[in-house]
């Protein structure tokens, strides 16, 4: 049976970093993961391009304070580890940092370089069934092998091996689904519809709020859109998506000004049906009108101040009701409990097991967020195992 320093399960962002911080320590390091290609799901980050951190950094875009975390591997160390091991990168005015390739392979590619270079061993298309403790030491059990290791750093990502980790008495905060789109009572009419920008305004189901100003889109049966996705925060780190959204659908204009504008349009002169044409496209103008209930061939000219206050309180307050999330989820929201924890991310009550990345209970929003934490956690857990 192999022997190893460091059994790292997980060739993901968390587990490459932290394997290249340890092979400074340690000599045999070994990397487990069930997929059949290193960090593949680093290819998809960023729609193809990897928005690999974000130079605004700070525990506010989190769901916990993790600033003592940070301040230990910040942005600043890790852009300058991506450009020791060859990545050249630049940000955007959101500070959304990217590979200067706009290409998630280029940061697939120096990671797997680095390890190469430091000896890290990587073995794919298996899967850790099992860890056991032995004689102070790790049994791994895969699907194809068994490993002896020293110390082993759990960097699994979302909820795959909560189950054995629950085994050592770790405690889990629950697993949902984040950074996912809604689902509403339908939607169908308005499907394929994309506004921006538009203000969401979330209520959960503990009366908590939360509000996003950016693009949405409708589908079928729900809501999508990056401002969708961070606005799912608020339903995932309560395990419970129910409650309600609440768009306006003109954010750049005040109650006032908005007033002032539908006066204007009823000089129109145009009917009821189509007096929406021209400032809001057709599907959306449609929703409002059934909202509405005006009688549709009444002439513009004709429309009272009640329903002119009406079809702002439409307009401003958009609502729908949050029903369930779909699958397409970003990260998960739950995992190991920081407290369960020492500040180098080993188990306090299991020495030598350690955890980083989204297996930990830390998820952030849209923006760079949780590659920043998963080069962090990944960092500290590497540096001072
Ligand atoms: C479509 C999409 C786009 C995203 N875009 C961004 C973005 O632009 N910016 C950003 O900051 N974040 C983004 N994220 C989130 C980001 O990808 C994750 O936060 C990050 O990958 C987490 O890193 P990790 O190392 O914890 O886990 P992962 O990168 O998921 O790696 C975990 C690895 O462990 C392996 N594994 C799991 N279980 C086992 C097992 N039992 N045995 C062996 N191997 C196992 C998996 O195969 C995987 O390779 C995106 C996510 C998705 C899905």
């Amino acid at each position: 049976m192999k022997e190893y320093d460091v059994i790292v399960i997980g060739c993901g962002a968390s587990g490459s970093i932290a394997s290249i911080f340890a092979s400074k320590k340690y000599q045999k390091i070994l990397i487990i993961d069930k997929n059949s290609k290193p960090l593949k799901k680093l290819l998809v980050t960023g729609n193809g391009r990897c928005n690999l951190t974000n130079i605004n950094v700070n525990s506010g875009f989190y769901n916990q304070d993790i600033d003592s975390y940070l301040s230990k591997f910040p942005v600043s160390k890790t852009l300058n580890f991506f450009k020791s091991i060859g990545l050249e990168t630049y940000f955007d005015e959101e500070g959304r940092v990217y590979p200067i390739t706009n290409s998630a392979k280029s940061v697939v590619d120096v990671l797997y370089n680095a390890m190469n270079k430091n000896k890290i061993e990587v073995t794919l298309d298996e899967e850790v069934i099992d860890i056991l403790q032995k004689d102070n030491k790790y049994l791994i059990k895969t699907t194809k092998n068994e490993y002896f290791s020293q110390k082993v750093i759990i960097a699994s990502g979302g909820k795959t091996l909560i189950d054995i980790i629950s085994k050592f008495n770790i405690k889990i905060r629950k697993c949902s689904p984040s950074l996912v789109s809604l689902k509403t009572e339908s939607t169908k009419n308005l499907s394929g519809t994309r506004l921006s920008p538009v203000v969401v305004k979330a209520i959960n189901s503990q009366g908590q709020e939360k509000q996003e100003c950016g693009e949405i889109l409708f589908k079928d049966s729900g809501i999508s859109g990056i401002c969708i996705f961070n606005i799912s925060t608020i339903f995932s780190r309560i395990n419970e998506f129910k409650g309600s959204l609440c768009l306006d659908l003109l954010p750049n204009l005040s109650h006032e000004e908005l007033y002032n504008l539908l006066i204007e349009r009823k000089k129109l002169d145009v009917k009821v049906n189509k007096f929406f044409e021209g400032l809001f496209v057709n599907s959306i103008a449609y929703e409002i009108l059934n909202k509405l209930k005006i009688n549709e061939n009444k002439s513009s000219l004709k429309l009272t101040d009640n329903e002119l206050k009406s079809m702002i309180e439409i307009i401003k307050n958009f609502k729908f009701n949050v029903l369930d999330c779909y699958d397409n989820n970003q990260v998960f929201s739950g995992g190991v409990k920081l407290s369960e924890l020492t500040e180098n991310l080993e188990a306090k009550n299991t020495k030598g097991l350690y955890f980083c990345g989204e297996i930990c209970d830390v998820d952030g929003e849209c923006g760079g967020f949780n590659l920043q934490w998963a080069w962090t956690s990944g960092f500290i857990v590497g540096n001072n195992i």
